[in-house]
């Protein structure tokens, strides 16, 4: 008889591994504590006749191998590209585009330095060679660098093969990456404020610090992994919102006879003997499983949903410290009609994503500010405006916006509940000072703070990438040594979600990675 396997969360990691099950054999069931699939990629009326990706909104991440292999396209999943990659206005009504053409960005970066024009292919040819290696790393089953076996010797006999590809000179800059501050690295490179604004505002989105602070390169670098339409680096849109690639993922376990379950909070994880048994929902009916798959943080599964005498002290221990911190702030706007750049605005220049931070130390500041006061009176912003290249999201004329604001501090907690209102309200005087018709062009809203990200998607501390991503909770070890091939201490408990490796960000790999275990395992 086929094994019974139940899936707790029906994020795009929970469906991704529900598919690679069901087709491997298995039957699964997926339990959402939501009224909707999908966790932070979905989409959602949040104002009448307005549609929006209202947490995670743009895609990049997507593996194409999932895409293929989940039959995405089929199920309707279109993915647009960005015409332009980013615009950034300046106070001084100057601004800086980010354009995809290669030879059209280093004569827009001329306008500012001619150094930093000849330094840019420098710059993106040393940062693709690491690249391409990281990116063959992310279909890995992390090798167990504790307690592993002869299989983990060739995991990692073929993970330092592929870093062996790289030059002296390209190990040196994978280091600097992997152990520097993206403040650090960028002023090596580059003189120009707005650009090394635009690059380093990947460095801290989602990621609760200052663009100084060792580990940020990293993050960066994170953002840069991904490609749309086969196009490497690349951001896009996915027709008809985040919704529409979830939408495609649970037609596809649909199709494959997945069961698929909403409303379905699940309480605890039960085992004996050292061995999973069933789930328990807070309905109070309890689901018998020969194989239990968390989609969920690694914190809820062993501090919530295990009984703590099913864990050992390490592991509780571990994930009491576990770091989860985005400190990002999300508002979703109804628009009676575009925003008005007082800055010059290239054609097409409102389709990027549109960012609100002139340099690297206004981004320092905010993070200074939100650890002394909870937010910066003048917040990080990147405004998203998916209306221009998808008319299924608000009625003919109007517009959507996606605003994702960084160094918002998520150690308030419920104190977000009396602070929300005013950094919404700062937020909006910050877009409005670049574009005057901005505030009286806002018709609907839905604001989500730290904490609301916590409460309404499951996600601790408002971590959009269920933990840090700091080399501490990396590779091997996300969530933890010893438990990063996406197995747990407790037999027939596995992990699926962006607490795993490679991490947080809609890319189907954890998903992906954790289902090839399993089926390896049984
Ligand atoms: C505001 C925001 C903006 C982002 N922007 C982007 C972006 O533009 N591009 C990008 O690639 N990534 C982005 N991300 C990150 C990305 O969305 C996440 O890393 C990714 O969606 C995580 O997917 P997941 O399936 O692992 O987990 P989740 O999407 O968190 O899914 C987990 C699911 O488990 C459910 N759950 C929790 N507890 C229980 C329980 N007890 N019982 C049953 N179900 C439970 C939750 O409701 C949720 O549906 C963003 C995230 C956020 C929050």
């Amino acid at each position: 008889m086929a094994k019974n396997v139940v899936i707790v969360g029906g994020g795009h990691n929970g469906l991704v591994c529900a598919c690679y099950l069901a087709k491997a054999g298995f039957s699964v069931t997926v339990l959402e504590r939501r009224d909707i699939l999908g966790g932070a990629a979905v989409t959602e009326e949040f104002h009448p006749g307005f549609r929006n990706s209202v947490a995670s909104y743009t895609v990049s991440l997507l593996h194409p191998q999932v895409i293929d292999d989940l039959q995405l396209h089929s199920h309707g999943l279109e993915i647009l590209e960005r015409p332009i990659n980013n615009f950034l206005p300046l106070p001084d009504d100057n601004s800086l585009t980010s354009f995809p053409d290669p030879v059209a960005m280093q004569t827009e970066v001329a306008r500012f330095s001619r150094k930093d024009s000849n330094q840019l292919p420098v710059f993106h040819d040393a940062l693709d060679s690491v690249v391409q290696v990281l990116k063959d790393l992310m279909t890995e089953i992390p090798p167990k660098l504790h307690g592993g076996n002869i299989g983990d010797l060739w995991s990692l006999f073929r993970v330092s093969k592929k870093f062996n590809r790289l030059s002296l000179d390209e190990k040196q800059h994978l280091l600097r990456l992997f152990s520097s501050s993206a403040g650090e690295l960028l002023d090596d490179e580059f003189e120009s404020d707005p650009l090394k604004a635009l690059i380093g505002f990947d460095s801290i989105v989602g990621h609760f610090a200052s663009p100084y602070q060792s580990g940020s390169a990293y993050v960066l670098l994170h953002h840069v992994l991904g490609e749309v339409n086969g196009k490497p680096g690349r951001w896009g849109h996915a027709r008809g919102g985040m919704g529409s690639i979830t939408g495609a993922m649970a037609a596809q376990a649909a199709a494959l006879g997945v069961q698929m379950v909403t409303d379905a909070s699940v309480s605890a994880i039960k085992t004996d003997n050292g061995k999973v048994t069933c789930v328990e929902l807070k309905s109070g009916e309890s689901i018998p499983a020969n194989i239990v798959v968390s989609n969920v943080n690694p914190k809820l599964l062993f501090l919530d949903l295990l009984e703590e005498q099913d864990v050992s002290s390490t592991t509780t221990e571990h994930f009491r410290r576990y770091k989860c911190q985005s400190g990002t702030f999300r508002m979703n706007v109804a628009l009676s009609e575009l925003p008005r750049f007082t800055a010059m605005t290239p054609e097409n220049a409102l389709t990027g994503g549109i960012i609100l931070a002139p340099d690297l130390d206004y981004m320092d500041m905010a993070y200074r500010d939100a650890l002394d006061y909870g937010y910066s009176r003048k917040p990080v912003v990147e405004m998203l405006i998916p209306s221009l290249v998808d008319d299924s999201l608000a009625p003919a004329g109007a517009h959507v916006a996606s605003l994702f604001c960084q160094q918002f501090n998520p150690n308030l907690g419920s104190g977000w509940k009396d602070q929300k209102a005013a950094a919404a309200d700062a937020i909006i005087s910050t877009v409005t000072k670049y574009a005057p018709n901005f505030r009286s062009s806002i018709i609907g809203s839905k604001v989500l703070s730290p904490f609301d990200l916590e409460t309404e998607f499951g996600l601790v501390g408002g971590d959009i990438f269920h933990g840090r991503l700091s080399l501490d909770q990396l590779f091997s070890a996300r969530p933890m040594l010893g438990s990063g091939q996406y197995a747990t201490e407790i037999t027939n408990l596995y992990m699926c979600g962006a607490g795993t490796h490679p991490g947080g960000g809609v890319s189907g790999l954890p998903g992906y990675n954790a289902a090839r275990k399993i089926i390896s395992d049984h």
